[in-house]
């Protein structure tokens, strides 16, 4: 039977060096090559210039591993970078570094496609192809770290808020978590990482006891559950009397403010009644509320909030204790709500 090849890009240091004990090789072996992937950004073995060739030779043909090639680059004119990356198999998922004045961040994608389904996303149209392995979560970020680090810079925040929801494929996303925090590797601190879910409740619970205390921001998008249902397919398995407890017990449990992110859709849910709803659903929890522009998707109806609408809604909230903040637009010229830039891709393919 055939060997099932190494995914050298998903493992940590120690299963690095267990494997490199397999091969018969020295264990250290095993962290020399997790530091030069995700600290030195090598591209394959070959860069290992620390190494004998022939362990060089050994591990190309043993475990050969290739790393994520951007197919499109785009900066705008604040330094925003939306980048197209090409997976191993071909397929395709975005990658955006931000600029803040703390430093960059990276929005990263956990998912080829998503199957949630939201009604106002790109990302869900075609449903999802495949989940990203660890590995490839975090190659988006070795990517990225690249890019910054030729710019003097380096990454300061990583947010699962790219393509896909990161907690329907839970367990590479938890792994990507631990590996990021590496300290041989990129060595992020968990207060510096974000997972973005539409809502799933057992996933809530069971990152809450896993001990990576992450920052965790919530797709909420409406206060009721008849106007979250017709915005979210996923509010009828996970309506708010489930959700907002799952949410409860991540703040309780990790001692971190859980974050609400709330988009801004013309006449949909952007009234003042709307808001005073929002108001009575997060009395008392210590939350922070984004209200988020909407990027006009084509193959949806909606239109974003105009800009006096959006004020109107923060000011209401505010009002009433409840941290709250507009996220700024980044990257305007580029600003193509993220999941496009693939499905354009895609659609020039087909
Ligand atoms: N699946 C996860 C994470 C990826 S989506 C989630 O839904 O939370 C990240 C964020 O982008 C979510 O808050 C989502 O609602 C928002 N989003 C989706 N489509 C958007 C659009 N067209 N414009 C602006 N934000 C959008
Ligand atoms: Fe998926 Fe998030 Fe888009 Fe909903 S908003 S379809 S969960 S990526």
């Amino acid at each position: 039977m055939d060997q099932e090849p190494y995914d050298i890009l998903s493992m940590g240091p120690l299963e690095l060096s267990a494997l490199f004990t397999e091969l018969q090789e020295p264990r250290f072996r095993g962290q020399q090559l997790f530091e030069w992937i995700w600290r030195h950004q090598a591209q394959s073995y070959k860069e290992l210039t620390v190494w004998p060739k022939i362990l060089q030779q050994k591990m190309t043909d043993l475990a050969p591993f290739s790393r994520v090639q951007a197919i499109h680059t785009q900066v705008a004119t604040d330094s925003t970078t939306k980048l197209l990356l090409r997976l191993d198999d071909g397929n395709q998922v975005e990658t955006v570094l931000l600029p803040h004045p703390y430093g960059y961040s990276v929005c990263v994608s956990s998912q080829v496609g998503c199957n949630m389904g939201c009604h106002f996303c790109a990302s869900g149209i075609l449903g999802r192809k495949r989940n990203l392995t660890a590995g490839e979560l975090l190659d988006q970020v070795g990517y990225a770290q690249k890019i910054l680090a030729s710019r003097g810079d380096h990454v300061s925040r990583v947010d699962l808020m790219g393509i896909g929801e990161p907690l329907d494929n839970y367990q590479a996303m938890v792994k990507f978590i631990r590996l990021l925090h590496e300290p041989r590797g990129l060595g992020l601190s968990y207060r510096h990482m974000t997972v973005s879910t539409s809502g799933l409740v057992p996933a809530i619970y069971r990152l809450a006891d896993e001990g990576i205390p992450v920052t965790l921001a919530v797709s909420l998008h409406a206060p009721t559950d008849a106007l979250r249902l017709a915005l979210m397919p996923v509010n009828k398995a996970y309506p708010l009397d489930k959700l907002m407890p799952a949410c409860r017990y991540y703040s309780e449990t990790t001692g971190r403010r859980v974050t609400f992110e709330y988009l801004m859709l013309d006449g949909i849910n952007d009234s003042p009644v709307i808001a005073d709803q929002l108001v009575q659903l997060l009395r008392g929890f210590p939350c922070h509320v984004n209200l988020i522009p909407w990027n006009p998707v084509d193959e949806h109806p909606f239109q974003p909030s105009p800009m006096n609408r959006v004020r109107r809604f923060l000011q209401i909230v505010q009002e009433h204790g409840i941290s709250c903040t507009i996220r700024k637009e980044l990257g305007q010229e580029i600003d193509a709500a993220c999941g496009q830039l693939r499905r354009r891709e895609e659609e020039i393919l087909r």
